[in-house]
Formats: structure tokens, sequence, C-alpha cells
């Protein structure tokens, strides 16, 4: 065997290194107004049982209607995974018994799914590039909830839920650490709200992971893998593959051997813990659903959904570098959220694209984050902190000046322009009037005059001074300049 590259994401055990194998299940709840075979609404944080249709309550002769737009969203979604449209896709049951599945089934898509073999691209921050493939994305119901903490000796069941659609994403065992599978779920995020078909808000449980995960020898043949259950936050993901990779790699090095399972990560313990053995296929005797024709698409409505996708965030991505002379980087940051991409061009139309960016990045969105708001609604316009670039652009005020402003505008609101000349925050760029400074600085420290004639370097010291004394809106580089010219050095 040839002498394998150094490889950073290895992991060391007792007796060598381990290479970690995981392939991600994700379920999406689909953007819809209705259910995937009811007309009944699918809007968050209704009163339990107020959105079940009788389908979704799977009463007797009830009959599944496709809702056509759950299968746009579906194809639109593929479209955006660069993967095989089928077609032609069926429906089948999946049979189970649980207290929150009424019909005793859920209807998914086993052997013939709606959206074939794709890929999703990884940009990883040390610069390697990670292409992911996509195994499939099927559609299929969602079950209802169970209620344990409503009544001390009873549960309750709440079928809101029950019958919305979800996709259900699978990747191939493609990636290989905790920040690969990070990164690929964020990416993912970004695509279905690029696209509109999944919301991906997590706390909601609207996009959740299945995190499958093995270990082995760099080399040998993939081992046998564990599959951690509905793990609702990318942090989590990260934290679940590495507890879990690390609790295989101990077990195989003492001698024991992997079972596959369904495994719970605990957030509060960081661990995961065995639920049950893995169920095979045919415990769930799959067969098509007899009340539901095999799915047949027209070529034009691919195409046509094709021809209205949105731009993506790689495409978005590439054109940022090439027409902004963004770096990859800010790129990606400005690029991740719509939203803040649609922001970045606002403020970067006719200015400097690299000063907008970094506005963006380090002053907004560090602002955003601390006080945990969504760019959608920032206290700060696009408009607003466009005409405070222009401010510094024109020398009206200096950066330093310009981060008050910032602050103003966002606890305030109002137009920067007036702000600046209501408050008297112009830059003081008049010689006579920063000349008056320096000399009075000058004649009340003669000690320091002399000091920084013999040594140059120490004019930094008026230049604090010049610039304290003015509030800030001296103009530095005209300090500087004065101080050389007035001290003859
Ligand atoms: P099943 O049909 O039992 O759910 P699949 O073959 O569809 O199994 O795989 C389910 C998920 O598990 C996929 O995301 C796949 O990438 C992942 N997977 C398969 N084999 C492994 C392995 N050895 N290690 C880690 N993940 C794996
Ligand atoms: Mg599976």
């Amino acid at each position: 065997m040839s002498k394998a590259a150094p490889n950073r994401k290895l992991l060391k055990g007792a007796t060598g290194d381990w290479e970690v194998v995981i392939g991600l299940e994700v379920h999406a709840q689909v953007n819809s107004e209705a259910k995937l075979f009811s007309g009944a609404s699918t809007a968050f944080g209704a009163e339990p049982n107020t959105q079940v249709s009788l389908v979704d309550a799977a009463m007797p002769g009830m009959l599944p209607v496709i809702n056509e737009e759950c299968i746009r969203q579906a194809v639109r979604t593929g479209l955006g995974l660069n993967a095989k449209i089928n077609l032609r896709s069926v429906f089948d049951r999946k049979n189970y018994f649980y207290p929150d599945l009424p019909q005793g089934y859920q209807i998914s898509q086993y052997k013939s799914p709606i959206v074939g073999e794709g890929e999703v691209r990884l940009d990883m921050p040390d610069g390697e590039t990670v292409t992911v493939g996509i195994e499939r994305v099927h559609l299929e119901q969602d079950a209802g909830k169970l209620l344990h903490d409503q009544h001390p000796t009873m549960s309750f069941v709440d079928l809101n839920r029950s019958g919305v659609a979800l996709m259900e994403i699978v990747s191939k065992p493609d990636l290989r650490s905790a920040d690969e599978a990070k990164a690929y779920v964020a990416k993912l995020r970004s695509i279905l709200r690029y696209l509109g078909t999944c919301d991906g808000d997590m706390e909601k449980g609207n996009l959740r992971a299945d995190v499958n995960v093995s270990v082995r020898r760099p080399g040998e043949p993939f081992g046998t893998r564990c599959e951690i259950k509905n793990v609702n936050s990318i942090r989590f993901i990260g934290q679940a593959v590495e507890h879990e990779a690390r609790r295989q790699i101990d077990l195989i090095e003492d001698g024991g051997k992997i079972v596959q399972e369904t495994r719970l990560f605990d957030p509060a313990k960081g661990e995961t813990r065995a639920m049950r053995s893995k169920e095979e296929a045919h415990d769930y005797r799959y067969f098509p659903d007899p009340d539901l024709l095999p799915l047949e698409m027209a070529p034009a409505l691919v195409a046509d959904l094709k021809a209205q996708l949105p731009e993506l965030p790689d495409q978005k991505k590439a054109r940022f570098m090439r027409d902004y002379g963004l770096a990859a980087y800010d790129a990606d940051v400005l690029t991740a959220e719509h939203a803040a991409a649609a922001y970045f061009e606002d403020v970067a139309r006719g200015r400097d694209p690299k000063a907008a960016a970094n506005w963006v990045i380090n002053e907004l969105a560090g602002r955003l984050n601390k006080e945990g708001k969504d760019i959608l609604v920032s206290p700060v316009s696009s408009a607003q902190l466009g005409a405070i670039l222009d401010l510094i652009a024109a020398g009206t005020i200096s950066g330093k000046i310009a981060k008050d402003l910032f602050e103003i505008v966002w606890s305030d609101g109002g137009d920067p322009h007036r702000i600046v000349e209501q408050r008297g925050m112009r830059q003081v760029t008049d010689l006579s009037a920063i000349e008056k400074v320096v000399d009075e600085i000058a004649a009340a420290n003669p000690d320091k005059v002399e000091q920084a004639r013999a040594n140059p370097k120490l004019i930094g010291w008026f230049v604090g001074q010049a610039m304290k004394a003015s509030g800030g809106k001296a103009n530095p580089q005209t300090v500087n300049d004065l101080l050389k010219r007035k001290l003859g050095v």
C-alpha cells in the first residue's frame, strides 16, 4: 500500500489512528401551507389538535390527496442539490405501531424516491473543498407528538404535526470529521433556505438530523455504524459525532465489537446512549400505498422549476469574489444567509465593496449576534449603513466616529447625515482649529517637546493628546503632519 498523506482528521487511539465515517439523514419540514396529503394547516404553535383533518386522524374511508406544492418543493430541493429528478416515484406504506401515528403506517417513499443522486460542496475553513454525495431525497409524512407533561397519569397526543410533509435528505457516508458534518448541515440548511423549501428552524425541529457514525483503520472497509437519532442543533451534531467516535474507538480497542443500534444524544451530558437495536427495512413491511397512484411528473414541470431557481450560495459566493473582489472567507460569511447577502449588496452598490463587507461582517453582524437579532430586523438599515460609509468616504467623519455614529443609529435610528450635523460629529480637518489644539498641548508640555525632537517616535503621544482634546474629531493624519512640521522632526 502506498504511504498515505498525513491526515489531520484522523483520531488517535491507544493502538493507532482511526478514521471516523459519517453519513447523515436530514429531515427537513417542507415549507407549504397545507400538509402532504390533506388541506390542514401546517402553521406552528396552534392549540393542540386544531389542525387535524379527517385524513390526518386516519378516520376510516379517508383518502390521501397529494399536495402539488410539496412535490414542487421536493423537486426544487433536488435541483438545488444538483440531483437527478425521478419523473416517476412511488409512495409506500412504512408500517409500525406508535400512539402518535393513527394510521398505523407512515406514507413514505422507499424504492422509488422523487430525487436521486446529487451532491453538496463544502468549502472548509482551511481551504479544502469536500464534495458530499447525496444518495436520495424522498417525501414522507411527519407523525404527531406525544405530550407526557400535561397530566400526572396520562399521556396526550397532539396530531397537528401528523401528516406534515418532510423531505428526508440522505447523504452518502462521505463525511470524515465532526467539523465536516457540521459544515454539511450548515450548507444544506443554507441551500434549503435560499430555495425557500424549508425554513431550517432547528429549534422548532423543522430541520433535524439522524447522524450515522462508524470508525475504521485508515484504508480498511467501513466499520459497523450506529445511528444517533434526531439531533436538532449543529453544535450538538458535532458533539454527538465526537463522543460517538471516541466511544466506538475505546470499545474496539478494549476488544469489544460495535453492534448496529439506534442511539440518543444527551446534550446535558454531551454523550450518546443506546435506545434500541437497529430495525431492518423488512421490519416495516413496506409496500406501495394502494390509495396513491405512482407519481408521474411531466419533464416540462421540472424544466420550469429549474428555470425559476434562485441564485444559490455557491454561485453567489463565486459572484461576490469575482465582482466585488472579496476574499473567499468574507464571501462565504456574506452568502450563508440570503438576507445578509442582499443587505450587503444594498450597502455595496456604488460604494467600496470591501469597506461594505467589513462593516457588515464585523460591526453589524457582531452587533446582531450579540443581541440575537436577525438581519431582517436590523435596527440599522442597509440605507443607514450606506450613509455612514458615505460619510467616511467623504472624509466627513473618521472611522472611529463612524463607530459611535453606528451605535447612535442602532439605538435611536435617524438619518446619519443629520445626526452628524446635529451632534457636531464632523471630523475637524480645519488646519487652524487643529493647530490651536496642538499649540496648546506643546505649550503645556515643553519637556515632551524636547523628548520628541530627540526621538520622533514620541510624536504618537502628541497625536493621542490632540485626538483626545478634539473629542476624536481631529483627522489623525492632519494632526500627525502638523506636529511633524511644528516640532521640526
Ligand atoms: P438504512 O437503509 O439502514 O437506513 P442506508 O444505507 O440508507 O441505511 O444509510 C443510512 C445512512 O447511513 C446514510 O446517510 C449513509 O450515508 C449512512 N451510512 C451507511 N453506512 C455507514 C457507515 N459504515 N458509517 C457511517 N455512516 C454510514
Ligand atoms: Mg434510513
